[in-house]
């Protein structure tokens, strides 16, 4: 019998770009993956749709799966021949249990993999400005869990050779047991005046670093009730924090955004939002397939020299236009003697990586500006082929008509609801977990708000930053009775992020002037 196999994966941290190349591979061609709490559920969205997935944290029942059930579900799965990703928070064998699970697929002959992750302790403090270890300050380190009781009789930790005997200390898990550590370190020899941070939920938008020394960090803990999940360090190099500091002085350091475009679409938003040390969230509201009809742009393609202009409104037409061209074995000499306009500056390269150049791209990106332009045109008798989605606006075929133009219109391809998590998304925001929603086209926001449900998506939304790539999604936006906090001023992506940067950036000025913090 085909036994499947088990691959025990470090997910890294939190930040889910802090996964390796091979634990990434691990999630994408499992057939089931069981992961802990402190894995970031974004990094399931790499699953394939048909992965089953098992949460082994905190189940809706409030039920914890104890450790032999966790190891009976893996051995399970695997003897049912499937590829299970096992997956864990930080590394799997630093105070992960791995060891256990992995003597259990020993036991049972299951072949097994073990992929190393990154692990809180080193990455957590790096997060907050914090090198584990800087040759002028220690030459030690010790990882240490903080969940055994330190006054238990038979306690496996040497208090007195670690207070004195390592330099930099990093407790796990020992939030709970926080006085009990800094006091056996003290009356070990420890000097009180050891600076100490605290940090919970490194490398997330949630990261909070609390610092002090060891003689009146308990307090502050009391006084700003800071709670797990924390690494704690304690040592000299926590010094270097204030020179060092880096993730948290990040413009969108705390935000996450959700990105509402089309899978294949959101990458390069999503990278400019992380980039700016934001997180970005897909919700993709929109799918892109095939056109219901393909007769019309064969027929167009059949003639492609017949046209004097060939205007293309968005990415998703050019990539489509030119698929169907070499479908029909066709390639870019069709275009001999075409003028090819393009919307905007995105268009225009999807073009020029087609190996072709614009002869005209409006300076204000939207439909508007071409209309403007073509009335300056002498296009009256021209034969003009309109490359679009099979919903858009009817502005620039009807300008072209107006004006004479003997316009084509063809359907490129077809904008369908997106297959986003919807329920995942509505308990985030419940969870006044999301901070921006940016919206690039009109079609992104009437999605969005069907997903959410016409009943409370306002209430949903309450305390969310609305972002819009323009005046047409805007107006959008304004029908359905929401706010638009910031609105694009170049109709791009970048644009978009820049605006939402100066806001957040102005936001942060205004709460530091009322000395919030
Ligand atoms: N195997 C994991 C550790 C699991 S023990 C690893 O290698 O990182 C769980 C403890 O890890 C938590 O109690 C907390 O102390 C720490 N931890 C994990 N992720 C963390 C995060 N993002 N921020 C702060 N502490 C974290």
């Amino acid at each position: 019998m085909n036994k499947g196999f088990v691959y025990l994966v470090g997910a890294g941290p939190g930040d889910p770009k802090l996964i390796t190349i091979k634990g990434l591979e691990c999630i994408k061609k499992a057939d089931c993956i069981v992961y802990d709490r402190l894995v970031n559920p974004k990094i399931l969205t790499y699953a394939r749709s048909d992965t089953e997935l098992i949460y082994a944290g905190k189940s809706p029942g409030c039920h914890i799966l104890k450790q032999g059930e966790i190891n009976t579900i893996l051995i399970k799965k695997a003897l049912e021949g499937k590829i299970v990703t096992r997956l864990k928070g930080g590394d799997p064998f630093v105070f992960g249990r791995g060891g256990e699970e992995v003597e259990k697929l020993v036991e049972y002959r299951i072949p097994y993999e073990i992929i190393p992750g990154i692990t809180a302790g080193i990455a957590v403090p790096a997060y907050a400005g914090i090198p584990v270890t800087h040759r002028n300050y220690n030459s030690t380190l010790a990882f240490v869990t903080g969940n055994e009781d330190p006054n238990k009789e038979d306690s496996s930790i040497d208090w007195t050779k670690l207070a004195t005997g390592v330099s930099t200390l990093v407790f796990y898990m020992g939030m709970r047991n926080l006085p009990m550590i800094v006091e056996k370190l003290i009356t070990n020899g420890r000097s009180p005046k050891t600076p100490i941070a605290l940090i919970r939920w490194g490398t997330r938008p949630e990261q909070e670093t609390l610092v002090a020394t060891l003689n009146t960090i308990v307090k502050k803990v009391e006084e700003v009730q800071f709670r797990n999940p924390a690494i704690i360090i304690v040592g000299e190099v926590v010094k270097l924090r204030d020179k060092m500091k880096w993730f948290e002085q990040k413009p969108l350091f705390g935000k996450r955004i959700v990105v509402t475009r089309s899978k294949d679409q959101a990458s390069t938003l999503a990278e400019a939002i992380e980039n700016l040390g934001g997180e970005s969230w897909e919700f993709p509201t929109i799918d892109i397939q095939a056109p219901d009809d393909f007769a019309p742009m064969d027929a167009a393609i059949a003639n492609l020299r017949d046209y004097q202009w060939l205007i293309f409104t968005s990415v998703n037409g050019v990539k489509k236009f030119f698929q169907r061209l070499r479908y029909h074995q066709k390639d870019v000499r069709e275009l001999f003697g075409v003028k090819l306009c393009a919307i905007g500056p995105k268009t225009r390269k999807a073009l020029e990586s087609e190996g072709l150049i614009c002869d005209y791209v409006p300076e204000e990106y939207r439909t508007e500006a071409i209309v403007k332009w073509l009335e300056t045109q002498n296009i009256r008798g021209k034969k003009v082929l309109l490359v679009r989605a099979n919903i858009a606006r009817r502005l620039l075929s009807d300008t072209l008509k107006k004006l004479g133009a003997m316009i084509t219109n063809v359907v490129a391809y077809k904008t369908v609801m997106g297959a986003a998590n919807v329920e995942q998304l509505r308990q985030m925001l419940k969870n006044k977990a999301i901070h921006v929603i940016t919206f690039t086209s009109s079609s992104t926001v009437r999605n969005f708000v069907e997903m959410l449900g016409l009943e409370n998506y306002k209430e949903l939304l309450q305390g969310v930053m609305i972002a819009s790539i323009g005046p047409v999604t805007s107006d959008t936006i304004r029908s359905f009775g929401l706010k638009v906090d910031v609105e694009a001023t170049e109709y791009t992506v970048n644009g978009l992020v820049e605006v939402i940067k100066n806001k957040i950036i102005s936001k942060n000025r205004l709460t530091l002037k009322r000395g919030k913090y």
